[in-house]
C-alpha cells in the first residue's frame, strides 16, 4: 500500500504518541491538504501531502541516513537524470529514497565503486569541501606500462584540461603499481580532491589512457562486503570518523 498511516506520520514527527495522534484525529484536530480529517486509516504521503494540528504545519521527522553503495558502471550519480539513465537512486529500496538520499560528490557514469548517499547536508559538504580532504582511493586499469618518469609526474602533479578550458595542475597525488603485465598495469591512486574525471585526465596526460576506473575506498571506507549493485548502511563509528 502506498504511503504512510496519518497517526504514524504524526508519531515519527514527534507530534503524540501513536495511540495520541489517533485521538487528536479523532477530535477533528488534524487537517490533510488543509481538510480536516476523523476517519482512522487514512493514509498519506510524507512527500506531497501537507499535515497540519490545531492548523499548524508538521514538518515530516528526518532521520538522517549514510550509505555506502557499491556502484556498477552504468549509473549515474545524480538523483535525477535528464537522459533518464539509471540512477544509483534506483540501487535502494524505496523506504530509503523516500528519506531523499542524493549521493555525496559524484563517479562517472562508467566508474564503479565506492559512493555514499546521504541527506544529511553537512555530512555531504563536508566531504566535498576540499578544506576537509578526504582521501579517495582509485584502482585503475591502463594500457601500457608507466614508465618511473610517468608515474613520479603523476605524484608531483599534472596538467588536465577541464571542461571549460582552462587549465588545471593537481596536488600531489600518492601512486603506487599494484600489478603490471602484458595488457596492461593496474595502479592504486590516492587523492584528496575531485575534479571532474580527474583520474581519467590524469592519466591521459601522462600518455596512459585509463581502460577501467574503480572507487576503492573513501577515508578508510572500502567495498569489502559490499558487491557491485548492493548497499549498506555506515556504522555511527564509520560516520562520526568521516566528519
Ligand atoms: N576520477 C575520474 O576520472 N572519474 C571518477 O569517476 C572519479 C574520479
Amino acid at each position: 500500500v502506498a504511503g504512510e498511516r496519518l497517526s504514524r506520520f504524526l508519531a515519527h514527527a514527534g507530534v503524540a504518541s501513536r495511540r495520541h495522534a489517533e485521538e487528536l484525529i479523532t477530535a477533528g484536530r488534524v487537517q490533510v491538504n488543509g481538510q480536516t480529517i476523523t476517519a482512522q486509516g487514512v493514509r498519506i504521503d510524507p512527500e506531497q501531502d501537507q499535515i497540519s494540528v490545531d492548523g499548524k504545519v508538521i514538518q515530516a521527522a528526518t532521520q538522517k541516513v549514510y550509505l555506502l553503495v557499491h556502484k556498477p558502471a552504468g549509473y549515474v550519480s545524480t538523483a535525477h537524470d535528464p537522459q533518464h539513465r539509471p540512477t544509483v537512486l534506483a540501487l535502494v529500496p524505496p523506504e530509503i529514497r523516500r528519506l531523499r538520499v542524493y549521493p555525496v560528490g559524484r563517479l562517472d557514469i562508467d566508474t564503479s565503486g565506492l559512493l555514499l548517499l546521504t541527506n544529511d547536508g553537512d555530512f555531504a559538504l563536508q566531504l566535498t569541501h576540499p578544506r576537509y580532504s578526504t582521501q579517495k582511493h582509485y584502482e585503475a586499469l591502463v594500457q601500457g606500462n608507466p614508465t618511473p618518469e610517468a608515474l613520479e609526474a603523476l605524484r608531483q602533479g599534472v596538467t588536465i584540461h577541464e571542461d571549460d578550458g582552462s587549465l588545471y595542475q593537481t596536488s600531489p597525488a600518492q601512486v603506487r603499481v599494484l600489478r603490471q603485465s602484458g595488457a596492461g598495469t593496474s595502479l592504486i591512486l590516492t587523492l584528496h580532491e575531485g575534479h571532474k574525471r580527474q583520474v581519467r585526465r590524469m592519466l591521459r596526460a601522462v600518455g596512459y589512457p585509463v581502460r577501467q576506473l574503480i572507487r576503492v575506498g573513501v577515508g578508510n571506507l572500502t567495498l569489502k562486503g559490499v558487491a557491485q549493485g548492493q548497499w549498506r548502511h555506515l556504522t555511527a563509528a564509520e560516520i562520526h570518523q568521516l566528519t
